[in-house]
């Protein structure tokens, strides 16, 4: 499932959007991921985060890819040009404590922004993740 990044509550700006000026909130997709336990999962995320603009966070939602891509909507004046039928999911996006307050980043219980902070945590939580092209040792971590 998709998700737009939505923290804990917090006073309510009426005219944040306004000063949002690259409406943070349009500049990404997130799709929600099986939680990974295995060696084997962690391998498959590392060849998904290799690709560019792809991000892994998990909060407690679960994990979830996070696309790093700008909504082909998004209007040079930061508004949107599909207001009247945008999607549900921006349409439920409050922004009473949003990604102009705390980055997904800041927000996220981890984060992996790329290949080497990935692979780092793999290395840490797996004492054999380099193991893991050995002959016959496969089958083992899946
Ligand atoms: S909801 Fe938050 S992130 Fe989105 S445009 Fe408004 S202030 Fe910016
Ligand atoms: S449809 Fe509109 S509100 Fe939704 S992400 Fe795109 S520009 Fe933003």
């Amino acid at each position: 499932m998709a998700k737009k990044i939505k923290l804990k509550q917090l006073a309510k700006s009426d005219n944040k959007c306004d000063r949002c000026v690259e409406s943070k909130c349009c500049q990404y997709v997130t799709q929600n991921i099986d939680k990974p336990t295995s060696i084997k999962d962690f391998d498959l995320l590392l060849w998904q985060i290799s690709h560019r603009n792809v991000h892994i966070f998990k909060d407690e939602e679960g994990w979830f890819l996070l696309i790093w891509n700008q909504c082909t909507h998004l209007q040079l004046d930061g508004r949107c040009g599909i207001y009247e039928v945008r999607p549900l999911i921006c349409r439920e996006h409050s922004n009473d404590y949003c990604e102009y307050d705390v980055s997904i980043e800041e927000g996220s219980e981890l984060y992996f922004s790329g290949y080497e902070d990935l692979d780092n945590y793999c290395r840490k939580r797996f004492k054999s993740w380099d193991k893991r092209f050995q002959k016959k040792a496969w089958r083992k971590y899946a």
